[in-house]
């Protein structure tokens, strides 16, 4: 019999170790168990945010967007940059490297912390009881008052285009690739597949993305979402809506792939693809039945507002439970139940979670779109701001986009900001700050913004809510 805790947390992702950091943090002894072993049998905190995901990816977008600026705008402000190359092998030693220091990094806040750690896999059973099995030894089974399950999610697989780890990869081979490929075909237009497949662009692949739906990004406002898209062709992303793939053959380390549109079957030839279409919870393996959890039909956790599951002492946080899968939605999730087991009251506001799409330029939203208030027939009003009219932005070539503010009609309340253009994925938490204080456009119209800032976007289109703003052409007299 292992020993006993406070608190049990499965899974050392954003959700994982911010549950357990904070439990140790309020005096609970607490474990923190994972799966993820490096090449050296070395745990790797951090989950897929740190590992294969959110960091990463960052890395490579900011590469490459440094090496398409130094190609492409470098010469319009005066900089003559001969002869620009990218080292492609440098850049993922540089990925590495940071992935590495962030990992490290998790692993010294555990342990400053007095968080324990354990390597292996974790599977709950009958009244609350742990077993974590592991390659070095028999499966030690673990005590603990509460239960935090972290495990976090994997990517989904379809039929018609099975992974082989070689010409058809998920999300972590393509962060992988050690040539830019020739032709790189993307299944998913979704936020795996927009920010990867520009990465690759940006290098020199031709990229064609093949999406299902009709909708580009239908989760976003509609202004941005048609904005993004014209840019996005623009910079030479195929986007193919309707477009449902049926079946992929390789041919001679190319992959034939079929798919049918409106126009009736069509194929295209790739030299690698990546399927990215969507992510699933990771629960198979980890409860047994007699743990008493419940999934629903996708396979997430069930849980409450609270992260509470139908069996007391045991929570599940991040992207195993309903909700946003995103990196800062678990870590807010896994502070608050920790906190909530020390008997505090916190609370997750999941209408201020903010979504960014890490492109350039960056798309980020907070809140209702005009759409959702239309559907619930909530009166609203709308103040746009282009950055076109952007002072800083013209003096930092950053004229893309717009700011747009949405407000009820009636008591002016802020419901929903969005975004596109230059630094959008910092210039939205302004907004997540205002709408988490209950702010009205006039609120943030009052607010004084340093100039020049691309932050002024926000200011301008606050004020335009009620016809205020004074850098757009206006006639009416209010
Ligand atoms: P995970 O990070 O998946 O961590 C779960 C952990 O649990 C893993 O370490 C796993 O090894 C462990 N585990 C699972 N089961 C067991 C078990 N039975 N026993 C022991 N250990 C177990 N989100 C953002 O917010 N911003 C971004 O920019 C962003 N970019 C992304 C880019 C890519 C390419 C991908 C794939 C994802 C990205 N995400 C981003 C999503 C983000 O990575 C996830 O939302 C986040 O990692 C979820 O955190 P989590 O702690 O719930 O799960
Ligand atoms: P997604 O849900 O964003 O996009 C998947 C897309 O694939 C959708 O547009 C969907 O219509 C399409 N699709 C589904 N089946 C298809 C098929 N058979 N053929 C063609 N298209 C198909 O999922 P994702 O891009 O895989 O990302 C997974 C998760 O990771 C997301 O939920 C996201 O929250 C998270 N993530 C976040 C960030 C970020 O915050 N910047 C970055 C990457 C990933």
């Amino acid at each position: 019999m292992g020993e006993k805790y406070d608190v049990a947390v499965v899974g050392a992702g954003p959700a994982g170790y911010h549950a357990a950091i904070r439990a140790a943090q309020l005096g609970l002894s607490t474990l923190c168990i994972d799966q993820w072993l490096d090449d050296q049998g070395v745990l790797q905190p951090g989950g897929t945010c740190l590992n294969v995901g959110c960091i990463p990816s960052k890395a490579l977008l900011d590469a490459s967007h440094k090496y398409q600026q130094a190609q492409s705008e470098f010469s319009t402000i005066g900089i003559k940059a001969k002869s620009v190359a990218m080292d492609i092998a440098q850049m993922q030693k540089h990925k590495r490297s940071v992935v590495a220091s962030l990992t490290q990094g998790v692993s010294s806040l555990l342990k400053s912390n007095g968080v324990a750690v354990m390597a292996g896999h974790a599977t709950l059973g009958a009244d609350k009881q742990l077993t974590v099995s592991s390659d070095s030894g028999s499966p030690v089974v673990i005590q603990a008052e509460n239960i935090i399950l972290a495990p976090g999610s994997r990517p989904i697989e379809i039929d018609a285009c099975q992974r082989d780890d070689q010409c058809i990869v998920d999300s972590t081979g393509a962060l992988a690739f050690d040539e830019v490929p020739r032709r790189l075909g993307i299944i998913g237009a979704g936020v795996i597949g927009l920010e990867l497949g520009s990465v690759w662009s940006r290098l020199g692949s031709e990229v064609v993305l093949l999406e299902a739906m009709d909708a580009f990004l239908p989760g976003a406002d509609s202004q941005v979402a048609k904005e993004a898209l014209k840019q996005y062709k623009r910079q030479g992303l195929d986007i193919r809506l309707g477009a449902k793939v049926v079946g992929s053959q390789n041919e001679d380390g190319e992959v034939v792939i079929s798919y049918e549109d409106a126009e009736g079957l069509q194929t295209e030839t790739f030299d690698r693809v990546v399927v990215a279409v969507g992510r699933r919870p990771q629960t198979t393996d980890l409860l047994e039945d007699a743990s008493g959890i419940s999934l629903d039909e996708r396979g997430f956790i069930k849980v409450d507002e609270h992260c509470q599951t139908g069996i007391p002492g045991v929570f599940a946080v991040g992207d195993a439970v309903r909700g946003a899968m995103l990196a800062h939605k678990g870590m807010e999730e896994g502070v608050m139940v920790a906190e909530r087991i020390k008997g505090k009251k916190p609370q997750v506001n999941y209408d201020t979670v903010p979504m960014v799409i890490y492109t350039h330029p960056e798309i980020a939203w907070v809140g209702k779109t005009e759409d959702d208030l239309s559907k619930e027939g909530t009166e609203f009003k709308a103040g746009v701001f282009p950055m076109a009219a952007s002072g800083r932005g013209m003096a930092s070539q950053e004229t893309v986009g717009l700011v747009k503010v949405i407000a009820d009609a009636v008591s002016d309340r802020v419901l929903g900001v969005h975004m596109i253009g230059a630094h959008a994925s910092e210039l939205i938490a302004e907004a997540v700050i205002a709408m988490e204080f209950g702010a009205s456009a006039e609120d943030i119209g009052l607010t004084m913004f340093a100039h020049p800032t691309l932050s002024e976007g926000l200011h301008e289109a606050a004020l335009a809510v009620s016809g205020h703003a004074i850098h757009i052409a206006n006639r009416k007299r209010r």
